[in-house]
């Protein structure tokens, strides 16, 4: 009796004195804690890379003490901001590469080579980045002028979403590709009966066996440069969208040295994988790796989404399917039966009603498995409702919306445009949208992808009206949409996504208050510091 007593009186001293210890104090803030009432709070604790109270500031204040306190002079904390879908080992590899982005035309591609090359000594000039649709002339290129001006590089030259590849002839002779060359789910583009050095979705596969490997240095490097430009943005833990066991296996071995940003990596579907899941896969505290990626089809731009109808500025082409539904559903019971996830890449209607049928056929019914949809970009009306059927979770990026909208109604036609990159209509099915980036598809930043998903509106402002308003969000659902739901996407809503007692010290404090500032202020908010586990990891 008498012992129960003290304990009582030990809790009760405890938690009225202004001395317990924190390893950091985070105070005078407007803290967005993204819980579920998407309450404020003005002050937190964090001991051992945990929040272990929030609240008022004097209630924190009053309660923990710290040789590490920050005042944030009522600026504004975000939870970590999470991209549900990116490429972080691919970002910082092309970080590296030759830069193709924003170019104008192929002369411009062409310059950017040649400073390139009077810069590197790459035998092999691999870069990534261009976009007809941003030419004048907005057709694929040719390798013609590569071949005659540079005839002793190899080129790799990738387009911006990385589902086109140009190479030069001399990459084509070495990997045998010839205009006879086929593959499923792809295709060797042609002119007056020979190749071009386009390569279409699946048919880079051909280059597999020529193409050197990246050295581990240049990996790391990759890894760290990610990580730099993530911290900077915010960002604290990234969805990379699909690598290889190796790769995966490295980014494990980093996090016991510089790698401290958390990552949930999708297994890419290797076929030796399927039948050894329950023999692979990652559950540490900054790295979560029990998913499988699976593109059913390729890209809008390149035409290589699959539609149900053709395109409607290609009238013979209806796109292609990269995984057959025999294969999908192969893959989905190898998932179910090892309790992995499965996330599929979808952008086509065609695409997105195969995958949603094959796994609901896996599926049957509503459940927590938190399959995913990557991109859900045209989703034919009657296909939605199998979202919530089975409890399909979309995995969107507001900022393809904005960048697709100069050309995709001439791919896809009013009728499904109007249909497509539906944020509120995918998000309505379970209550709940991943969003992320695609990066480096797409701008890196977090901040982005908030405006451009309530606002609709490219960074040049157009379309001043915003592009399909009723698909837009709220600032709180945009705001949720990179933080607790990815979470959830991700099985980690427990330990992240919102700053509550318990959860992982992940936070971001930036200059202005997302939530109440002008809709064009937003784009030009500024993350000054970034914590992970507790740890400061980036300062402006
Ligand atoms: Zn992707």
């Amino acid at each position: 009796m008498r012992i129960h007593h003290i304990i009582i009186a030990f809790i009760f001293f405890q938690s009225c004195t202004p001395n317990q210890q924190a390893d950091l104090i985070i105070h005078n803030a407007t803290i967005f804690t993204v819980d579920d009432a998407f309450s404020t709070a003005e002050a937190m604790a964090v001991m051992d890379g945990k929040i272990v109270a929030i609240g008022a500031e004097h209630e924190i204040l009053n309660a923990y003490t710290s040789k590490n306190k920050v005042d944030a002079a009522q600026q504004f904390i975000y939870p970590g901001f999470i991209d549900a879908h990116s490429h972080f080992l691919g970002y910082g590899i092309e970080k590296q590469q030759l830069d193709l982005t924003n170019t104008k035309s192929f002369e411009e591609v062409i310059t950017r080579i040649r400073v390139y090359i009077e810069t590197h000594n790459d035998e092999w000039i691999r870069g990534r980045g261009w976009d007809q649709n941003d030419w004048a002339t907005k057709e694929f290129p040719t390798n013609d002028s590569i071949n005659k001006l540079f005839p002793d590089h190899y080129f790799v030259l990738k387009r911006i979403d990385g589902h086109a590849v140009l190479v030069s002839d001399n990459v084509l002779n070495l990997a045998g590709v010839d205009n006879l060359s086929k593959i499923n789910g792809g295709e060797v583009v042609l002119k007056d009966g020979k190749p071009t050095g386009l390569l279409i979705d699946e048919a880079e596969r051909l280059l597999n066996s020529v193409i050197p490997d990246y050295t581990e240095d240049f990996k790391l490097n990759a890894l760290k440069i990610a990580q730099a430009d993530c911290f900077a943005r915010g960002l604290t833990t990234v969805c990379d969208a699909g690598l290889s066991k190796e790769d995966i296996d490295l980014i494990n071995t980093c996090h016991d040295s510089f790698l401290k940003m958390r990552v949930y990596a999708m297994y890419s579907a290797q076929n030796d994988l399927i039948n050894n899941l329950t023999e692979i896969g990652y559950k540490t505290e900054r790295l979560t790796a029990q998913s499988i990626k699976l593109y059913a089809d390729g890209a809008l731009g390149s035409r290589g989404a699959a539609l149900l109808q053709p395109y409607s500025d290609d009238t013979l082409n209806s796109g292609l399917l990269i995984t057959r539904e025999d294969s999908i559903i192969k893959w989905a019971k190898a998932c179910y039966g090892s309790g992995f996830q499965l996330n599929v890449h979808c952008i086509g209607d065609r695409a997105n009603r195969i995958t949603l049928k094959a796994m609901g056929k896996v599926l049957q019914t509503t459940n927590d498995r938190r399959w995913r949809i990557e991109h859900a970009q045209v989703v034919h009306e009657e296909d939605r409702g199998m979202f919530a059927d089975y409890t399909i979770l979309p995995s969107m990026q507001p900022t393809h919306a904005t960048s697709d909208m100069y050309w995709a109604e001439e791919r896809l036609g009013e009728g499904r445009m109007n249909r497509a990159y539906a944020l509120k209509s995918m998000m309505s099915q379970n209550g709940i949208i991943a969003l992320g980036t695609d990066f480096p598809v797409e701008n890196i930043s977090p901040f982005e992808t908030f405006y451009t998903a309530i606002v609709r509106r490219d960074s040049l402002g157009y379309p001043e009206a915003g592009f399909a308003m009723h698909e837009a969000l709220s600032r709180q659902e945009a705001l949720r949409g990179i933080t607790i739901w990815p979470a959830v996407a991700n099985f980690e809503d427990s330990l992240k996504g919102s700053l509550e007692v318990g959860k992982y010290a992940d936070f971001v404090l930036a200059d202005r208050d997302l939530m109440n500032i002008s809709q064009e202020t937003i784009r030009y908010i500024k993350v000054l510091k970034t914590w992970v586990n507790g740890e400061l990891v980036y300062t402006r």
